[in-house]
């Protein structure tokens, strides 16, 4: 199916990955608190909720049977089976977003992240690594959301995500939480400040200093 650009309304998408873990959610939830304009896609997950997760908050929790009438549907950008549950992207609510102009954000997979690469060339993939094994494991035990099984079971997975590492642009290893922090959120500014998407986000300035713009808006 053809996508438009996200960029033809200025906008950027982000993939953040990583395995279970590692800190992702923590860094995107402070990171979206220091800039609110930054738009969190809200998967469809088949994985039952953890204590405290709201539906519609987290994910939007389904059933195997309605996550895969919907995939049917073509409802998904990417979509993946990650440790034996289904997960996948809305199409629309991403769109809309971008189409709008917000920055998004996807939490996913090194499965999604690469058909989203594929959908759309520019986007900025980023790998988030703990500084070690044993870090993530006191990190899985310590979040405490998880049963012992499952965490033995992300931990497991845990090789198999880090081995498609390479394909990201940027890699952020989360040993001290506000320097990992910063960093994400300087490959954010650093994608803002791109030329294609000044061009269009600053259109009018672009035009009074006469500046030729390659990307033809
Ligand atoms: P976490 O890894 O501890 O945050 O556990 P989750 O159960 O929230 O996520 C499980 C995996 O599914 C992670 O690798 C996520 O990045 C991935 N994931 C979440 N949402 C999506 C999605 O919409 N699409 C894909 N492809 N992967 C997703
Ligand atoms: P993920 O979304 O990748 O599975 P989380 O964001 O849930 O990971 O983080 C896993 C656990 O590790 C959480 O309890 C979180 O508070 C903790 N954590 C995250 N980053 C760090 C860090 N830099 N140092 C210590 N603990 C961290
Ligand atoms: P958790 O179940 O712990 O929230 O997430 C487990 C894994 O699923 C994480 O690696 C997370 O990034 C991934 N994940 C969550 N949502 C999606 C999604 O929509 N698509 C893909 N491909 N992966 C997802």
């Amino acid at each position: 199916m053809t996508q438009i650009a996200p960029s033809f309304a200025g906008s950027s998408l982000f993939t953040v990955t990583a395995p279970s873990g590692a800190g992702k959610s923590s860094l995107l939830a402070a990171l979206i608190r220091k800039d609110p304009s930054l738009h969190l896609s809200v998967s469809h997950t088949t994985r039952p909720p953890r204590p405290g997760e709201e539906n519609g908050r987290e994910y939007h929790f389904t059933t195997v049977e309605d996550f895969k009438k919907r995939l049917e549907q073509g409802e998904f950008l990417e979509h993946a089976t990650v440790h034996g549950n289904y997960y996948g992207t809305s199409r629309v609510s991403v769109m809309n977003q971008l189409n709008a102009g917000y920055d998004t954000l996807l939490e996913i997979d090194w499965q999604g992240a690469r058909q989203i690469r594929r959908l759309f060339p520019e986007t900025v993939s980023v790998f988030i690594l703990p500084p070690s094994i044993s870090a993530l494991e006191e990190r899985l035990n310590k979040r405490g959301q998880d049963s012992p099984e499952i965490i033995k079971q992300r931990i497991e997975a845990a090789g198999e995500e880090i081995r498609h590492a390479s394909e990201c642009d940027y890699v952020i290893i989360n040993h001290d939480f506000d320097l990992a922090l910063t960093k994400l959120a300087a490959i954010v500014e650093t994608a803002r400040c791109r030329m294609s998407r000044q061009a269009i986000r600053n259109r009018e300035l672009f035009a009074q200093f006469g500046i030729p713009c390659s990307t033809g808006l």
